[in-house]
């Protein structure tokens, strides 16, 4: 059986296209432009990258965007000036503080002090909090990307066993989360696996849906899952051959009935769902919708 391969370049294309749609009627009959601020500290090329790519983003859909680089020795307190200042920005509806930070900074800190209606990473404990409860203002951008990349590959999470492979903070615990909610494409029986799980294939290979956030090439092997498969591969890992995920797709493949390819699965996903959630905001601020 050949695995469907889940295309999240091709998704979050189309998800543009209707956030286009969205942004010049928004503009058009309410006057509203979404507007996002991104805070990058030093040099990291990674996060140059994201950054990048994430303002990028913003001029192709028509989202104001605003960058501030800042050098390596930024103090926190400097930082949580320029988060005050684009708090009070009424041109702003999402801030985003490119992580990680340079170690002097604490990221917590950083974090509490962005005004969570304008957190779109959503990783304000109050924006974790509603997500826990099931009210969320923002949905957390991989796993919101992962959750859209089921539903538009039409994959029943209803009644499905999903195995999350990784327990961080913004992957692996809000994605099972989200999925365990009763609503629709979620409502899943989910476990989390992470370095403490004793046998980590005994679970995996019972996973109708396996979610894979472990940051390990190879994670994931063929004989760790069972025939029919979907499995979600968030890993990027930058080897000297290439970027790979956490699984091994080319044998994994042979027995999934899909799967998303790395690089042009989860991550383009992720900056697309960035987008949605500062036009969420831009309409929240504007109490349309
Ligand atoms: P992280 O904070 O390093 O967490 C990794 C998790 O995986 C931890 O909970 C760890 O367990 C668990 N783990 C590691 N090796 C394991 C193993 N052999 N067996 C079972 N569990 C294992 O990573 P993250 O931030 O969630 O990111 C995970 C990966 O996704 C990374 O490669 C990252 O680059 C990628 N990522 C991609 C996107 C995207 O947009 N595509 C977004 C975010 C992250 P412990 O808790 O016990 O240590």
């Amino acid at each position: 059986m050949a695995a469907m391969i889940i295309k999240g370049s091709e998704i979050s294309k189309q998800i543009k296209e209707e956030l286009k749609l969205e942004i010049t009627e928004l503009n058009k009959k309410y006057n509203v432009i979404p507007g996002l601020a991104t805070i990058l500290i030093g040099e990291d090329e990674a996060s140059k990258v994201y950054v990048g790519a994430k303002e990028k983003a913003c001029k192709e859909l028509g989202i104001y965007s605003e960058r501030i680089d800042l050098p390596v020795n930024t103090t926190e307190a400097e930082l949580l000036a320029h988060i005050e200042r684009l708090n009070k920005d009424s041109k702003i509806h999402g801030i985003l503080v490119q992580l990680p930070l340079p170690k002097h900074i604490n990221e917590a800190n950083v974090i509490d002090a962005i005004d969570p209606k304008k957190d779109v990473d959503a990783f304000h404990p109050i924006n974790v909090g509603k997500l826990m409860l099931g009210k969320p203002n923002f949905l957390p951008c991989t796993p919101h990307g992962i959750q859209e990349l089921l539903i538009r590959s039409g994959i029943e999470t209803d009644g499905a066993e999903v195995v999350v492979v990784g327990r961080s903070n913004i992957v692996g615990k809000p994605i099972a989360n989200m999925l365990l909610q009763k609503n629709k494409g979620a409502n899943a029986t989910v476990t989390i696996c992470h370095t403490g799980t004793k046998d980590l294939a005994a679970h995996t290979k019972r996973a109708d849906i396996l979610i894979v956030a472990a940051g390990r090439p190879k994670a994931i092997t063929a004989d760790m899952v069972k025939d029919g498969v979907v499995v979600i591969d968030v890993g990027v890992n930058r080897l000297e051959t290439g970027l790979v995920g956490d699984v091994d797709f080319e044998t994994v493949k042979e027995k999934a009935k899909a799967i998303t390819p790395v690089p042009g699965g989860v991550g383009p996903m992720t900056i697309v769902m960035l987008m949605k959630n500062t036009v969420q905001s831009a309409k929240m601020h504007a109490g349309i919708g």
